[in-house]
């Protein structure tokens, strides 16, 4: 009976999921585990990177499926997250979510004082051959000269600029390899544009002495490394901030990164040379089985492992009546405990690992919001007949817990060269090897 509202096959086929930026992301998040699962350190004993287990391993004994009646949203509880803004799809859905909040209501705060905010947009010159560590080297090297020049201290004294909020992001294209750059959000006097485009010689002028750009690229530096734009641009960046086009699944890797996103319309030149995929894209690309993808996603995740995606000027934050920035782990733990989810199912260990092997958890989450509790079961009821019917042949680890359960079972798919060894460490443990 309650099978039928699962609406099977289609309902449970992760491959025919409905499309969604929810569903994108976990699927997203499974390629990611993969690409950054090693099995060197199963023999080692050793603990994966957290993106391996994140919403897979169980905290405590059981997963929650938790769901917030107003907003008709699910989330788990009970699941380890890795807090990764970076390379996570799903922590950075809800980290960005709420930094996306946060930056509105700063830009808020300030209008109501009466002030503009404005975007600067950073960029520095890149080759196809630049490894990423050192790009972001020397964009950091750039960044900390330009806000020590006298330019930037005199133009923000004259633009009553009280404080900045500076974004780092990073795309990678065919063309011209890694492009890491800045947007910083500037909060200062109305009318203040004319001053904010004298900063354009202190950016060309601390590339030029940290070697992030010869003299002989002067004119092209001069021209495309540097703009800035007023409040409508900075209101539009912020709206956009973190949403990322390339879950859409109808869209293709190499077309879904907006020239939008990056606030330089009309640059053609610039935006031509930035045209890439975000890091998401690349896993896109990787889930179809690009290895140049898959490379360079790992090159991006050690790039920017514990790297900062937000920097608040100090006191920027009391200036405008916000609390206390909260770190992204505490941004996860809070949406886990929020009072208005409501507990609707309990999954023990063996259901949960019945959701893993069927890449089913974005299905959970979906029928808890439908259906509630009989959803959940519905799903559970539809997975233990499908594995009668057709046991699993590929799924993501579900059964190793904290750093020694179950890593055993991963050493056997160490032999099949073949497939992926997180897809086959399920399989080993569902009694597939
Ligand atoms: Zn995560």
């Amino acid at each position: 009976m309650i099978a039928k509202s699962v609406d099977r096959p289609a309902g449970l086929n992760p491959q025919k999921a409905p499309d969604s930026e929810r569903a994108g992301r976990f699927r997203l998040a499974s390629v990611a585990a993969r690409l950054m699962f090693e099995p060197g350190r199963v023999e080692a004993g050793q603990k994966q990177e957290r993106v391996c287990t994140c919403h897979r391993w169980r905290t405590v004994g059981t997963v929650q499926v938790r769901v917030d009646h107003a907003r008709n949203k699910a989330i788990f509880g009970g699941l380890e997250s890795c807090s990764n803004v970076w390379a996570c799809p799903i922590c950075s859905g809800t980290i960005t979510e709420e930094r996306r909040h946060e930056l509105q209501q700063a830009i808020e705060a300030w209008a109501k004082q009466g002030g503009s905010v404005y975007l600067l947009t950073l960029t520095l010159p890149h080759v196809r051959a630049d490894n990423l560590s050192g790009l972001l080297k020397v964009a950091a090297k750039t960044s900390q000269r330009f806000k020590q020049s006298k330019a930037w201290r005199s133009v923000m004294d004259q633009a009553g600029a009280v404080g900045t909020i500076r974004a780092l992001e990073c795309t990678w294209g065919s063309w011209h390899g890694w492009h890491p750059h800045f947007h910083i959000l500037i909060f200062a006097k109305p009318d203040q544009l004319p001053a904010f485009e004298q900063l354009r010689a202190a950016w060309v002028a601390a590339l030029l002495k940290t070697g992030a750009a010869g003299a002989d690229q002067l004119n092209d530096i001069t021209a495309h490394s540097f703009d800035v734009r007023g409040g409508d641009f900075a209101a539009e960046y912020v709206a956009k901030f973190g949403h990322e086009p390339s879950f859409k699944s109808k869209l293709e890797a190499q077309a879904m990164w907006g020239a939008s996103r990056e606030m330089v319309k009309g640059q053609s030149k610039v935006s031509h040379s930035m045209r890439g995929s975000t890091p998401f894209t690349l896993l896109v690309a990787a889930e179809k089985g690009d290895s140049q993808a898959a490379a360079l996603f790992r090159e991006f995740y050690w790039a920017f492992k514990g790297r900062r995606q937000l920097t608040w000027s100090p006191k920027l934050r009391a200036r405008l009546g916000l609390d206390a920035e909260a770190d992204d782990d505490e941004i996860l733990e809070r949406q886990a405990n929020a009072p208005e989810f409501e507990t609707v199912a309990t999954l023990e260990r063996d259901d949960w690992a019945l959701v893993l092997r069927h890449r089913a958890r974005y299905q959970v989450l979906l029928w808890a919001e439908r259906e509630g509790a009989a959803g959940v079961q519905g799903v559970l009821l539809a997975l233990r007949q499908m594995e009668q019917e057709r046991p699993p042949d590929k799924g993501p680890p579900d059964e190793y817990q904290g750093t020694g359960e179950g890593f055993a079972e991963q050493r056997c798919a160490d032999d099949d060269q073949s497939a992926d060894a997180l897809d086959g460490a399920a399989r080993c443990a569902s009694g597939g090897c």
